[in-house]
């Protein structure tokens, strides 16, 4: 039986009881599912790297994560961490840096029993990970912005064919898996160079894709027709910045921020990580929703799948994905849904439905 090397780093604030959860419900559908082993390896990451190592993503969490064959990421609170760390890239800033995940999947996708604003919904922002508009991502050295008097900073935007070329890609061969539609979100009539040559990358890679349909949107009119006719959407490819800041809208628009999951990869590394922060307003409260987490933990799962070619694997993730969906439907939530199950009932409601 094939064994897969999980990394989980629980992180700050609400990180250790959702990351904990998912991990639960996880055991639960691997001994549904059978098939496949996981050797799960706890991280320091966050205030417990901070407290280790003085360090909150130490070299011993990244030269760990190596030997893995991808890894569950908690959220982190690094608004809250000492000055001298609050200068550095965020967790997960430097690890999408340091492994160079630079696609950013975030699907939002309505689900039966929560209330979508915008009715039915199924997409995917592919959102470029490593540069555009995310200075501190864009540089081999430095943060990418220089601060020339005490009121005039520049920060630097950087767009590369590269970048451009490998995030469209994988964008498209998605589309071809989908409802072969892609839209690609830029602001080209004004950032003419930069989002401009992301454009044409994007549309010269659709070329090689002939049976895609491609249409592309400003990134400001792009949020009016998101909550106009989100339903319209298929997959979106977009810079850093703007997909950040799409998939959270597109995320609350179909049920809840707190549900929305993403994925961060590369050609041979993943990390799951929930689109939300770390919520330190809820922390230690037992009340946080963690199905963010849990379902960018399928979509890990459904990556593992396609990358070892282990169908074992799309077993767990289906039915780690039902016993969510179940769970939901029946009306079983979270206080942030409008429920009253606090985190621990919730993740055993899924376990035990995962187990029928
Ligand atoms: P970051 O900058 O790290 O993304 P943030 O400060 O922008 O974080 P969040 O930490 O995501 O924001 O919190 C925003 C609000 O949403 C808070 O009121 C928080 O309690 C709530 N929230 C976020 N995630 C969850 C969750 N999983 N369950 C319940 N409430 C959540």
């Amino acid at each position: 039986m094939a064994t897969y090397k999980i990394g989980v780093l629980y992180g700050d604030g609400i990180g250790p009881e959702i990351t904990k959860a998912t991990v639960e419900v996880l055991k639960a559908a691997t001994k549904r599912a059978g098939g496949v082993e996981f050797d799960f390896v706890d991280l320091p990451m966050g205030w417990e790297g901070i407290e280790k190592y003085n360090d909150p993503i130490p070299q011993v969490t990244k030269d760990a994560l190596q030997e893995t064959h991808g890894w569950i990421m908690g959220p982190h609170d690094s608004a809250a961490y000492p000055a001298e760390h609050k200068a550095n890239r965020n967790p997960s800033g430097e690890l999408r840096h340091y492994f160079d995940l630079y696609s950013n999947v975030r699907p939002a996708k309505t689900m039966e029993g929560i209330k979508s604003v915008v009715g039915e919904a199924d997409l995917v922002i592919y959102r470029e990970n490593t540069e555009g508009y995310y200075c501190d991502r864009n540089m081999y050295v430095g943060t990418g912005e220089w601060q020339i008097t005490p009121d005039v900073v520049v920060s630097t935007g950087v767009f590369t064919r590269k970048a451009a070329e490998r995030i469209a890609h994988a964008a498209f061969q998605m589309a071809m898996q989908r409802r072969k539609k892609v839209t690609i979100v830029h602001k080209a009539n004004v950032i003419k160079l930069g989002t401009g040559l992301f454009l044409k990358v994007c549309r010269e890679v659709g070329e090689q894709y002939p049976e895609v349909t491609v249409d592309d949107f400003h990134i400001d009119a792009m949020t009016a027709h998101l909550v106009r006719r989100a339903n319209f959407f298929d997959v979106i490819v977009t810079e850093n910045m703007f997909g950040d800041i799409l998939s959270d809208l597109a995320g609350e628009l179909v049920g809840s921020l707190g549900l929305a999951p993403s994925i961060n990869t590369n050609e041979n590394q993943a990390m799951a990580q929930a689109a939300h922060g770390s919520a330190p307003d809820i922390a230690g409260k037992n009340i946080a929703n963690p199905v963010g987490i849990m379902l960018s933990t399928v979509m890990f799962l459904e990556w593992l799948a396609s990358r070892h070619g282990d169908d074992n694997l799309i077993k767990v993730a289906r039915s780690m994905e039902e016993g969510i969906f179940t769970t939901l439907a029946e009306g079983v939530k979270t206080r942030d849904l409008g429920g009253s199950a606090s985190t621990t009932e919730f993740t055993e409601a899924i376990a035990e439905r995962i187990a029928r």
